[in-house]
């Protein structure tokens, strides 16, 4: 059988205890019927209420039921209260009024209190308990001449009117306060589906934008080839113009295309036991071009033996642009320094400059997107303030954090905080995600030499003919020969073609690239994966196929890197 809800029974005998003493008090005023009839009365309504409302049964009824069944509750009690008017009057006797009168007006605030929401009701309840003793004490008075007793009733009922009067001005601030609570929370549901709205809109056009981005790219190559003996100054220019608005263009649609990814909660860390001396010496190295041209001096304070749980990619991302800023906004002659420090379980890898520093107004926006201190203008040498916003959402995806600590004038110092791990007894493979050349800022146009292959022709599966036709002149320049197909189907067809096969994601018909790559594979071929996909389900769906991904838009040098690595893989086989 189910339970009876459990009742407060300590107030219960509580409350009836007093009444029990009121009705004793009286007993000695009053004929002994009348108050024992009026602690049999409080006693019977309350006890009736309480078990009405504490039926096993009673939390399954309907709200609007729960609440009718609370009312009459109160409307009952508030009768037995206001039924002390008769049985509890003592005529002509002040002290026993003075006591009846606080008792009513107790109840009276107690019922003013829980209704507080409905205030027409309290009213009337307020008036059930306290009208009737009010009357009859100003008829009592008016009869004997007696104005003390008049007096006394017209000061309870004033005190009934102000417990109403302050318990409407209670229910209209709370009323108040629920209307700006729903607005505040319409207003950030309507935020929040602005926000998925946007997330959608760039991931459905991320995808279409790639598209010409990377032909581009592709095109690149054999025009930077072909116009590399030109006279013209300003053909030369012109092919400069172009290589930096595709690298800005590139780097920027990398930039909104990973925020993207961050917002929908596509990207996941893939977090390792990662060796920061190694990552450090590679990003100083990679470095060291820029800094030379700055001017600038880079000092890297790190020791063996300092491992950290991270994604290395996101890592290296995150240090490669507060690398990048540093260098940037130190002048000729500075030193750069990274510093890895312990601090309680964690390794805080510091990047400090000596440049102009952050006011400390700014220190907290330079996270947010698109935020730039002093770049009015929106200089585009400048960056587009995005790198800091991608750089601390990958620093928590790692379970990390990224602080910035500066005094305007001089320097600021980063540090990202990571968790640290012991050394492992064997590195693990860091390539075994499968993914190749994310780094934006691997994506450099240059006058790359004809790559050697170990290998004469590609089948090349791509829909898209404009990216398909760079492509293929891409291939066709570098002296292999391609066949073109544009689905699954045909790939399969022509199959028998090719050491090595190119093969877009995204193919006609809801084909899957991946599983054309699969099946390609099966023929002996060696396969690369090129997807403008920005989701995280690609990178996993080719990892788990051990195949080689491109992520668009891919650049010449890329593409040539990642045909050269399968050279080496077959020749390690
Ligand atoms: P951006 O691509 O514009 O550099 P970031 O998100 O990397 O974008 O940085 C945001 C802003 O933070 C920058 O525009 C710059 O004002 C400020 N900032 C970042 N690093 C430094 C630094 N080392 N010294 C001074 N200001 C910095």
């Amino acid at each position: 059988m189910e339970k009876r809800t459990s009742q407060p029974l300590t107030l219960y005998f509580l409350i009836r205890t007093s009444e029990l003493l009121g009705a004793l008090i009286y007993v000695q005023l009053l004929p002994m019927w009348m108050p024992l009839t009026w602690f049999l009365l409080m006693a019977a309504t309350d006890t009736w209420g309480a078990w009405r409302v504490t039926r096993p049964d009673f939390k399954t009824l309907a709200p609007e039921r729960r609440k009718s069944i609370y009312r009459q509750c109160v409307w009952q009690s508030t009768a037995a209260v206001g039924s002390s008017a008769y049985l509890l009057y003592v005529p002509g006797n002040y002290a026993a009024h003075a006591l009846l009168g606080t008792f009513l007006m107790c109840s009276a605030v107690i019922v003013a209190m829980w209704g507080v929401r409905d205030v027409q009701r309290t009213a009337v309840a307020v008036a059930l308990i306290l009208l009737p003793s009010g009357i009859r004490m100003i008829a009592e008075g008016v009869v004997v001449g007696h104005w003390g007793i008049p007096l006394l009733a017209a000061a309870g009922l004033g005190l009934g009117v102000m417990i109403v009067y302050t318990t409407k001005l209670y229910a209209d601030r709370l009323a108040k306060e629920l209307a700006l609570r729903e607005r505040a929370e319409r207003a950030s549901e309507a935020m929040a589906q602005v926000s998925l709205s946007k997330s959608r809109f760039f991931a459905a056009v991320s995808h279409d934008l790639r598209q010409p981005v990377h032909a581009i790219g592709l095109y690149l190559d054999p025009l930077v080839r072909a116009l590399a003996t030109h006279q013209d100054p300003s053909v030369h220019r012109a092919i400069d113009g172009i290589r930096h608005s595709w690298r800005a263009l590139d780097d920027l649609l990398s930039q909104v295309l990973d925020l993207t990814r961050l917002d929908a909660g596509t990207m996941e860390a893939c977090n390792e036991p990662v060796d920061l001396a190694m990552v450090i010496r590679s990003l100083v190295l990679q470095h060291s071009v820029s800094a030379e041209r700055a001017g600038v001096r880079i000092i890297a304070l790190v020791k063996p033996d300092q491992w950290v749980w991270a994604d290395e990619l996101m890592l290296k991302r995150i240090l490669s642009n507060l690398l990048d800023n540093a260098i940037k906004y130190s002048v000729h002659g500075q030193k750069v320094v990274v510093a890895v420090r312990w601090a309680a379980d964690q390794w805080r890898i510091q990047v400090r400059d000596a440049g102009p520093g952050i006011p400390e107004a700014a220190q907290a926006s330079i996270f947010e997107e698109f935020v730039q201190v002093g770049n009015d203008a929106r200089d585009r040498q400048h960056g587009y303030g995005l790198g800091l916003a991608i750089a601390r959402r990958f620093a928590g995806l790692m379970g990390g954090s990224l602080h910035v600590r500066s005094r305007p004038g001089h320097g600021c110092c980063m540090s990202l905080s990571l968790r640290g791990v012991p050394v492992p007894v064997a590195k693990p493979a860091t390539a075994s995600r499968g993914l190749l050349g994310l780094e934006s800022g691997d994506s450099v146009v240059s006058i790359e030499p004809i790559p050697s292959l170990g290998f004469t022709s590609v089948l090349f599966v791509e829909d898209d003919p404009l990216v398909a036709d760079a492509m293929i002149q891409l291939l066709e320049g570098w002296g292999l020969q391609v066949r073109h197909v544009e689905t699954a189907a045909e790939a399969m067809v022509q199959s028998s073609f090719g050491e090595v096969a190119i093969c877009d994601v995204r193919l006609p018909n809801g084909a899957s690239g991946v599983e054309l790559g699969g099946m390609l594979r099966n023929t002996g071929k060696q396969v690369i994966l090129i997807s403008g996909e920005t989701g995280a389900e690609v990178a996993a769906a080719a990892a788990a196929s051990n195949l080689a991904l491109l992520s668009k838009p891919v650049s010449a040098e890329k593409l040539s890197q990642a045909l050269q690595a399968l050279d080496r893989d077959v020749a390690s086989v």
